[in-house]
């Protein structure tokens, strides 16, 4: 009997109503013969809610405890879609991350998941019962829940999936697929049959939230077979397994060589949770931004794109990078802190930028890429602060103001726009 790994993100699961609709398509798919495990996240808006209350509760941040509330909202989920379930005929099960059990390392916030002892869910299953798995969540070594990093829900589907060898992973959200750019952003965005691991890996690490990054970094080592498609479609429509080759509703990622369709550019994402630091006249010497980017790294805060300007003098320079938002505080704490030893004139930090990112496969072997976005950009009178670039994608930050005139402008420029 097939083994389907079914996951319903927030909006899908908003309110009671919403999972009645979430059991319907559970139920299609166990009339159609399937085994199936189910991921679900919290209620929409209902994390957001418990952050925001931890954040109330006291200065003394607690990333134990703050796991110990944040988690909760999906535990409310898997006993309300048990509840549902069993009140249309179906056998099923509510499973908290520590009852599978899922196991993570001690990171609160932001756990891995280390592994997943499926035994007792994979026997549930073979016993005919649904099993409904709390996503997001895990518990610790010392036996301390943990959650798995925003959007971590996803993750937990497809590890879920890998630990008891599923047939395919479904993702349920709110759109009906990968789209070429996110659809509420570009409205000629295309949603695309297939993606390569690799592209989708790269798209959800730019910023493209409809799967979160380490998802896609596991089914990729996996070999999980992952597909995107609505919760919102009629639960009536075709059974899964009928489908996973990407000709049905939905979006299959796969690996490179099952996508056949050739394109330079898959996608366009966007990032706005970046921010940038400025370093205003700093010494153009070895060993300075070793000191920088030193003390940054001990006090935790990846730094992602950096550029250093040419000194006119070959005395002084300015150094530019960005960071995540939520560190700029820390991170300006901690070169002012340092300016005596670094040696600067002025420090700056802004948030008012965004990363527009180019991805495809394709660029392997495309000369030219980069040389038509920045002329695309100068175009439109897009100034462009920083660049980054990797075989298969191109990052440039820009003005926020301009996120979204850019994403729409290189949508075009790679032929991405729908008829
Ligand atoms: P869920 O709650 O189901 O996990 P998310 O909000 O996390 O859903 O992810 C779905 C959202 O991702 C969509 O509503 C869409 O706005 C956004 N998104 C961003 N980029 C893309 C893209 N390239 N294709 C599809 N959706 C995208
Ligand atoms: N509920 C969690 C969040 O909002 C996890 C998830 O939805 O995937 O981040
Ligand atoms: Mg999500």
């Amino acid at each position: 009997m097939p083994l389907l790994v079914m996951k319903f993100g927030g909006t899908s699961v908003a309110t009671v109503d919403k999972i009645r609709n979430v059991a319907a398509h559970v139920k299609r798919e166990v009339e159609a013969g399937n085994r199936c495990a189910v991921v679900v996240s919290a209620m929409a808006g209902h994390t957001n809610q418990l952050v925001q209350w931890t954040q109330e509760a006291g200065s003394e941040f607690d990333a134990r405890e703050y796991d110990a509330v944040v988690s909760s909202g999906e535990q409310i989920t898997a006993g309300l879609l048990a509840t549902v379930l069993k009140s249309i005929g179906i056998k099923a099960r509510s499973w908290q991350g520590w009852q599978v059990p899922i196991q993570t390392d001690d990171v609160h916030g932001a756990a891995r998941i280390a592994n997943i002892d499926a035994e007792n869910l994979l026997s549930s299953l073979d016993g005919g019962e649904v099993g409904i798995v709390a996503g997001f969540q895990g518990i610790s070594p010392d036996g301390h829940i943990t959650t798995l990093g925003r959007g971590g829900s996803d993750t937990t589907a497809v590890a879920v999936a890998a630990a008891i060898k599923a047939d395919l992973c479904d993702i349920y959200t709110d759109v009906d697929g990968i789209y070429t750019a996110d659809p509420r952003m570009v409205p000629r965005a295309r949603r695309l049959d297939k993606i390569s691991y690799e592209e989708m890996l790269e798209m959800a690490s730019l910023g493209a939230k409809v799967l979160q990054t380490r998802s896609v970094q596991m089914a990729m080592v996996h070999g999980v077979k992952l597909q995107v498609r609505s919760s919102f479609d009629p639960p009536e429509a075709a059974a899964s397994l009928n489908r996973g080759d990407g000709s049905g509703p939905g979006t299959l990622v796969c690996d490179e060589e099952e996508t056949v369709e050739q394109r330079v550019v898959s996608g366009i994402a966007y990032a706005k949770d970046e921010a940038k630091v400025t370093l205003v006249n700093v010494a153009d010497k070895p060993g300075v931004a070793a000191g920088v980017f030193g003390r940054l790294a001990d006090a935790n805060i990846n730094v992602d794109m950096i550029v250093q300007n040419v000194s006119d003098d070959g005395r002084f320079t300015d150094l530019t990078f960005t960071v995540l938002d939520s560190d700029l505080k820390k991170a300006l704490a901690v070169l002012k802190d340092a300016k005596g030893e670094i040696g600067y004139k002025e420090l700056k930090g802004s948030t008012d930028i965004a990363k527009i990112s180019v991805i495809g496969v394709g660029m392997r072997s495309h000369a030219g890429v980069a040389a038509q976005t920045f002329a695309a950009l100068a175009e439109k009178g897009i100034n462009i602060e920083a660049i980054s670039t990797s075989e298969i994608k191109i990052s440039v930050l820009i003005d926020a103001a301009y996120a979204e005139l850019a994403v729409r402008t290189l949508h075009t420029l790679y032929g991405l726009d729908a008829n």
